[in-house]
């Protein structure tokens, strides 16, 4: 009979699912050293004699499940497994240690594991002895299913489900493949909610959470999971009441859509009818369509750099065009803006473009240090933007800038992509709008002379907070230490707010932080008059922002800038409510 029970992580992309566990790393079994008692023996031989059939199956499924290229090239490497699996020298060999060696299967298993590696790597071919990494992913499946724990009722539901994957880490990159391949939600070991990771996760709407320190050790593979990702909490071998709440949820789920559903169309203004922008942050086209069916006055970032990360060679500035031009048209009219590429830091491609070997790369060669370096590179995606903006209005935005020299040598090389595209006859707009996220320190403090120089302002909270603080936003470890609400970052926003409006320039903050409806009023209260957010946040903010009095907030803003600790900000917050 399995046991229920929950590890808890740290919630990163909201939703409930119910799935199959896989786990990415497999963890390392314990494996039962006491030698078997005569009785034993033989219902140790049908555990594993079980056990290798289930692997078997297993590989036939998945096997079976392969198509085209990925037929091709994986399905080599199943044959190999499967041969490995179901060769009589290492089954016999498996059978008589149980027998005459009175192994437990699992203590067999490492056994032959730990001969067969050592026979491979007495190999002198190279390519041979890579081998051995077959073997340990055979022995590893069969010891999975060895140390799995359920209930034939569990399983049949588990066969009904798609899988969540359960690993150490994930990449942007390896994230974006998830769901085609049938994955409904993701669980890490490590991590943080203002990971790159994380923030693609809610725009897969993919249920996900992270810093689940223990779920490696606890979960086995195919475990049935019920994931909320709204709590933070993974609900192992879910019971079930567990499975009644989960389709509670999915009720719930239709009712709020439908009540919230209500303000889609309706502008968003304060209580006393002050109008607040709200923008949409896009990763793909969903969010776009997203965003318009939840009246977003327009994309305040487009995170061009996932573009970038699904692939081996760069795309061209035809095919960049053609998906700038499209984003441009789906948002009939409403202006878009498209972030130059912020490749770097945890966003590491597979093109090979940004570098690979940097000691501390959040503090690296990021966004438009990366840029400026392949100017030929640059200038690609500068052109399919300026080409894209004939089809409606554009604004350029450029991440991670620093310094004063950078923002005039972006303009100084988008001008001339522009009288290129002239001179070649392709159609763009009169004017381009080019614009900084400010997420650098230096650059928030900088702005009083930066901003000149600027058409409009983009804030990175999810950076700015990181850099202010010297604190990473990956690092799970550093617990509430990365705060936006710290004395300090608030001031920076204050200010950069301040600056740009006197300056009367678009500003807008892009971060997490403006679709978490715990900082609306706050954010009112420095007097930020443009979010931008998640789509799916959208009507949730548009909902708080009309519970809230422009008048009553912005008198709190000097004292919420006066307050030292963070005790002093929750008091003020709760004076905003
Ligand atoms: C930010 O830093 O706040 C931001 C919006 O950009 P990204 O999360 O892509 O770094
Ligand atoms: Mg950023």
């Amino acid at each position: 009979m399995s046991t229920r029970f929950v590890i808890n992580g740290t919630a990163a992309a909201r939703g409930m699912t119910l799935g199959r566990a896989r786990l990415v790393q497999p963890s390392q079994f314990t494996i039962d050293e006491r030698p078997l008692a005569e009785s034993e023996v033989e219902t140790e031989v049908v555990r594993l004699r079980e056990a290798l059939a289930h692997a078997s199956e297993e590989l036939r499924q998945l096997r079976g499940k392969l198509r085209g290229a990925l037929a091709r090239e994986v399905g080599e490497f199943i044959d190999a497994h499967s041969m490995i699996l179901e060769d009589p020298e290492l089954t016999s060999g498996l059978y008589s240690l149980i027998r005459q060696g009175r192994f437990r299967a699992g203590a067999a298993l490492k056994a032959q594991r730990d001969r067969l590696v050592a026979v491979f790597e007495a190999i002198d071919d190279p390519y041979l002895r890579s081998r051995r990494e077959d073997v340990d992913h055979v022995i590893g499946r069969v010891q999975a299913a060895l140390g799995r724990d359920t209930t034939p009722a569990e399983r049949q539901i588990a066969s009904r489900v798609g899988t969540v994957l359960v690993s150490d880490a994930i990449a942007p990159a390896e994230l974006a493949h998830l769901t085609e391949h049938g994955v409904l939600g993701v669980v890490t070991t490590s991590g943080s909610p203002l990971s790159h990771s994380a923030i693609l996760a809610r725009s897969m709407r993919l249920p996900m959470i992270v810093g689940a320190h223990e779920a490696l050790q606890r979960v086995t593979d195919e475990d049935l999971l019920l994931l909320d990702g709204t709590r933070g909490e993974i609900v192992v071998h879910p019971t079930a009441q567990d499975l009644a709440r989960y389709r509670q949820y999915q009720r719930e789920q239709v009712r709020s859509t439908e009540a919230l559903s209500r303000l889609k169309h309706e502008r968003t203004l304060t209580a006393d009818g002050i109008e607040i922008h709200l923008y949409a942050n896009a990763e793909m086209l969903v969010d776009v369509a997203q965003a318009r069916a939840y009246g977003a006055v327009g994309i305040g970032l487009y995170r061009t750099e996932f573009l970038f990360l699904q692939r081996r060679e760069l795309p061209d500035e035809e095919e960049q065009f053609v998906v700038y031009r499209d984003l441009v048209l789906s948002m009939g009219g409403a202006p878009v803006t498209i972030r130059t590429l912020d490749l770097g830091a945890d966003k590491a491609d597979s093109t090979g473009l940004a570098l690979a070997q940097e000691s501390n790369p959040a503090l690296g060669v990021r966004g438009v240090r990366l840029s400026m370096r392949r100017p030929d590179l640059f200038a690609t995606q500068l052109r399919a933007i300026l080409r894209a903006s004939a089809f409606g209005p554009v604004r350029i935005l450029v991440p991670m800038i620093t310094t004063i020299e950078e923002i005039a040598a972006v303009r100084a090389l988008t001008e001339q992509c522009a009288r290129d595209l002239h001179s070649g006859g392709y159609e763009i707009a009169d004017h381009f709008e080019l614009g900084a996220m400010i997420e650098v320190p230096a650059a928030a403090i900088a702005l009083p002379g930066m901003i000149r120089h600027l058409d409009f302002v983009a804030i990175g909270t999810n950076d700015l907070t990181q850099y202010t603080l010297a604190a990473d936003r990956n690092n799970d470890a550093l617990g509430t230490l990365y705060d936006p609400l710290h004395p300090a970052v608030l001031k920076l926003l204050a200010q950069i707010i301040n600056v740009s409006a006197r300056a009367g320039k678009v500003v807008t903050l892009c971060g997490e932080m403006a679709g978490e409806t715990r900082y609306t009023a706050l954010l009112l209260a420095l007097g930020l008059t443009g979010f931008s957010m998640h789509p799916s946040s959208l009507l949730e903010v548009r909902q708080a922002i009309a519970a809230c009095s422009w008048q009553k907030l912005r008198k709190l803003g000097a004292p919420l800038l006066r307050a030292q600790t963070r005790a002093g900000i929750e008091r003020m917050l709760e004076r905003m409510r």
